[in-house]
């Protein structure tokens, strides 16, 4: 059985008082969620924060993005081995939004590819757990490329990486057109991208395959976490809006703990 995992991206949102009702409104409910994995992603400056606040708690804390290098002229990015130094467990990497919104989008998409299994790397390397986040985009939905697009992401990972590093990490089935826009994926569908995705890392490596998690993106929220969770190949969700909530992301962490 797959423990289930519940990542709240907060994106860049809050403030240290907004953070503060929202962490203590998180761990007066912890309880409820005892058996579950927990991660939050604050922006980065919120992390010292979060570490004190969830350090005897059971949730666990990591950054939205890391550095492909280890340290030197590299302004504005933050290493692997500093996320170690505030004692993250986990990191996002190739978020929609990243790959979109910034220099990434100029990037000729092997290169790309290339940067995100290099952090993933580094990731791996400082005893962090690689969330890495794959999707197609509206337009690719639209066609039909779904397969095509999730099964080239996970087929380069795997070549820069080998299969056995899938073994430390965590993989996020994030549509964009689900991301921030209120359109959850059916739990027909993301079960089928989930089954398709744990199909072909079995390709390379059954065992590790089975005990690979999977999370959902796009939408989540209170109440449709429940039917996505019950999914065989769901295992938990990675929240972005309704993390900023503390009631409803308590809500979606109850529907991974029901899982169990
Ligand atoms: C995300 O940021 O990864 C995400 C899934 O956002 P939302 O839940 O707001 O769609």
């Amino acid at each position: 059985m797959r423990k289930p995992l519940v990542a709240g991206n907060w994106k860049m949102n809050g403030s240290s008082a907004s953070s503060k009702l929202l962490l203590d409104g998180i761990l007066a409910q912890a309880k409820t969620f005892p058996s579950i994995d927990v991660a939050l992603f604050p922006p980065a400056v919120y992390l010292p924060q979060v570490q004190q606040a969830m350090q005897h708690s059971h949730i666990r804390w990591g950054t939205q993005n890391v550095s492909s290098y280890h340290k030197g002229a590299y302004t504005g990015e933050i290493s692997a081995t500093m996320l170690h130094d505030f004692n993250c467990n986990y990191v996002l990497i190739g978020h929609s939004e990243r790959r979109c919104l910034y220099a990434e989008l100029d990037l000729d998409q092997l290169v790309l590819d290339r940067i995100i299994a290099e952090k993933y790397h580094m990731a791996i390397t400082e005893g962090l757990t690689p969330i890495v986040c794959i999707g197609e985009s509206p337009e690719e939905h639209a066609v039909g490329k779904t397969e095509d697009v999730i099964g080239r992401h996970l087929d380069i990972l795997i070549e820069h990486q080998g299969v056995k590093a899938l073994s430390q990490a965590v993989l996020a089935y994030e549509p964009v057109w689900a991301i921030g826009t209120g359109r959850t994926a059916s739990p027909e569908w993301a079960q089928e991208v989930h089954s398709f995705m744990r199909e072909r890392v079995a390709k390379h490596d059954p065992v590790i395959a089975q005990s690979l998690r999977i999370l959902y993106g796009g939408s989540v929220k209170g109440n449709n976490a429940a039917p996505l969770f019950s999914q065989p190949d769901i295992d938990g969700g990675l929240i972005g809006g309704a993390s900023l909530d503390a009631d409803e992301f308590v809500k979606i962490c109850q529907a991974a703990q029901a899982k169990i």
